[in-house]
């Protein structure tokens, strides 16, 4: 096991070409460089082990996202040590306005960063780097572990393989090779959302989510970037033929009719091409760990995403420390049953916030119901802490939706 420290080198340097990457077998191997897979790689290379990041991505790269970041993003940022480079490049909002089918609409006051997710991954993966995890570019497009436990990952468009003890697959929604390997067993999305960047000298400066009518249980947002920049758009679960057109349409109508949105258009300088991705959700439809223990899966490919808000970045960062976790305890012992820990923990920790999440969904994607909770919401400060704890993920959705919690908010 060796540890290599890349403090002083430029970022520019710090991903290389994968055939500049020495001829050996590593440790781990992590496939995948966004927040799952860089803060995974992170902590294993604090703990020693000799570890190879690869993205099929030149870094920085655009990933479609809202760029927001929540409570659990910068909990697990303080956790890799990178909380104050990435607010020193962000954007901080006071406060969202949630907006009902009917334009109910209430506050949650909280700190929420926004950043281009351009630089934000372009931070964690480089700051595995210095942190002496080795990262290089290369697209992965097969994976097989021989009888003596060494796994060989082929790139495409190269003869090279790489060798390691265990592989850790990162690759966020896009789970072709996690299903060619059986850690993903139901390969749709579970959503689907567009994006895109507008310039306005119009002002907003709380972050707007709407649940309109066309997209509920998804919602429409609008998130200042800062510097006249908003991040707009739209999402929704995906349906057998969904599609990113019928989505673009949803977010133009949406910029017309809703009042914030038609001003931002009308006062815009210039605005992006629309980007859409999927979204995996709910942690199912995937096995963490294969049946030869010499392969992991985590992130948005085990669906870490939260149902509901579609909030994954944090998520993700979280499932790759479970998996970091798991990981260094198989290699440094030798025993990889050790590795069955892993989806024991992702189960315990996150499953019953899922849970939570499901249940709100339930509640608000019923349009008479959405709008009168958001009704109660306006004016009952028990529900607004309680949604305040839910929108933050520090608290339990099902005490903001449950029919006790709204009948009190009327004596209170
Ligand atoms: C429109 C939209 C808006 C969103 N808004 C928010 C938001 O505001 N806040 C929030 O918390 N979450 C949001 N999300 C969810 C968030 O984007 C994801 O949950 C998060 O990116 C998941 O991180 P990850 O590391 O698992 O995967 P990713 O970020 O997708 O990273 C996966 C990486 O794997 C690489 N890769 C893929 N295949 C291969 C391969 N074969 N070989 C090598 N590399 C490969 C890719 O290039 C990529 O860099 C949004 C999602 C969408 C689609």
């Amino acid at each position: 096991m060796t540890s290599r420290s890349n403090r002083n080198t430029a970022t520019s340097e710090l991903q290389r070409r994968v055939g500049e990457i020495d001829d050996r077998v590593f440790d781990v191997v992590v496939i995948g460089a966004g927040p799952a897979g860089a803060i995974t790689s992170l902590h294993l290379a604090d703990a020693g082990l000799d570890v190879l990041m690869v993205d099929r991505d030149r870094f920085p790269r655009e990933k479609v996202c809202g760029d927001c970041l929540l409570f659990d993003t910068m909990e697990s940022l303080r956790r890799a040590g990178l909380y104050d480079e990435v607010t020193r490049r962000a954007h901080q909002l006071p406060r969202a306005t949630i907006y009902s089918p009917r334009r109910y609409h209430f506050d949650v006051p909280g700190i929420y960063w926004t950043i281009r997710r351009r630089t934000f991954d372009a931070v964690l993966a480089f700051g595995a780097a210095r942190r002496g995890a080795h990262f290089a570019e290369a697209d992965i497009c097969d994976v097989a572990v021989s009888s003596d436990g060494v796994v060989a990952l082929s790139i495409t468009g190269s003869d090279r393989v790489i060798g390691c003890r265990l592989a850790i697959v990162a690759t966020g929604a896009q789970v072709r090779l996690a299903g060619k390997t059986g850690l993903v067993v139901r390969e749709e999305p579970s959503a689907v959302a567009v994006r895109k960047y507008i310039k306005s000298s119009h002002r907003i400066e709380n972050m707007i989510l709407s649940y309109d009518r066309s997209l509920i249980p998804g919602y429409a947002w609008i998130i200042p970037m800062g510097d006249d920049q908003y991040n707009v758009g739209c999402g929704c679960y995906y349906r057998d033929g969904e599609s990113y057109g019928g989505l673009k349409r949803v977010l133009a109508t949406f910029l017309e009719e809703f009042p914030e949105g038609r001003l931002l258009v009308e006062k815009s300088e210039s605005s992006s091409r629309l980007g859409g991705a999927a979204l995996r959700c709910g942690l199912s439809g995937s096995h963490p760990v294969h049946q030869s223990r010499h392969l992991l899966a985590t992130g948005e490919t085990v669906g870490a995403t939260f149902p509901f808000t579609g909030e994954g970045i944090g998520k993700a960062m979280e499932t790759g420390e479970l998996a970091a976790q798991a990981a260094i305890e198989a290699l440094k012992s030798g025993d990889f049953s050790l590795l069955d820990r892993y989806p024991e923990r992702l189960k315990a920790e996150l499953r019953p916030k899922y849970r939570g999440y499901f249940f709100a969904e339930k509640w608000l994607s019923r349009p008479w119901l959405n709008d009168f909770v958001s009704w109660r919401i306006q004016s009952s400060p028990l529900l607004q802490s309680r949604f305040k704890d839910f929108v933050s993920d520090t608290g339990d959705p099902r005490k903001v939706f449950a029919v006790t919690t709204v009948l009190r908010s009327f004596f209170q």
